[in-house]
């Protein structure tokens, strides 16, 4: 690249960032997630979106545990203790270990984010999500990876409610599962 068309580029790139700051966040895209409207959402499964990487799509799941801007939030350390389990369980799994992308907590404490590499729809997750929440239900002893060398915050756990947020989940959702708990409301 020549000395003139690096700066160019720069050039363009310092122009772009001005007018973004300038009129506010309103030139960048809403992101899908955050059209969905949480007042009408219910705990439940949803297919957030799907991308497609390479020849491969991306499915990245909406587990939405608890009823948004309306049931308390999940606190921290029972979120952190499911992450660790449901983690180890996926990455185990005879099926789903090796299409496991990743599983993590939502920042507004609603609910988790699972990708799958492949093409799915909810109701095809649906028993391996109740295989998986019957495991955190039932788990007892020592949470894996919780140590200080596995993990930042490993003190920052809490088996019991995680046990309890399976159970629920498991009775009100996974298993007498209808349409609505599987579809984004319109
Ligand atoms: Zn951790």
């Amino acid at each position: 690249m020549s000395i003139i068309s690096y700066f160019l580029e720069r050039l363009h790139f310092i122009f772009k960032i001005a007018i973004i700051k300038m009129i506010g966040g309103n030139i960048m895209e809403k992101i899908t997630s955050f059209t969905i409207d949480h007042l009408k959402l219910k705990p439940g499964v949803y297919v957030s979106r799907k991308d497609t990487v390479g020849a491969e799509t991306i499915t990245t799941f909406d587990l939405r545990l608890t009823s948004p801007n309306d049931e308390p939030v999940m606190n921290t350390a029972e979120i952190h203790t499911i992450e660790h389990l449901a983690a180890t369980f996926l990455r185990n799994h005879e099926t789903f270990g090796e299409k496991t992308i990743y599983f993590g907590p939502m920042g507004c404490r609603t609910g988790f984010y699972l990708l799958l590499s492949g093409d799915y729809t909810s109701s095809d997750i649906v028993p391996l999500l109740t295989e998986m929440f019957r495991f955190i239900a039932d788990f007892s002893g020592e949470v894996p990876g919780a140590s200080a060398k596995d993990c930042g915050n490993y003190l920052d756990m809490n088996l019991p409610m995680a046990n309890y947020l399976a159970k629920k989940y498991l009775h009100d959702v996974l298993e007498n599962i209808t349409h609505e708990q599987l579809i984004y409301p319109n």
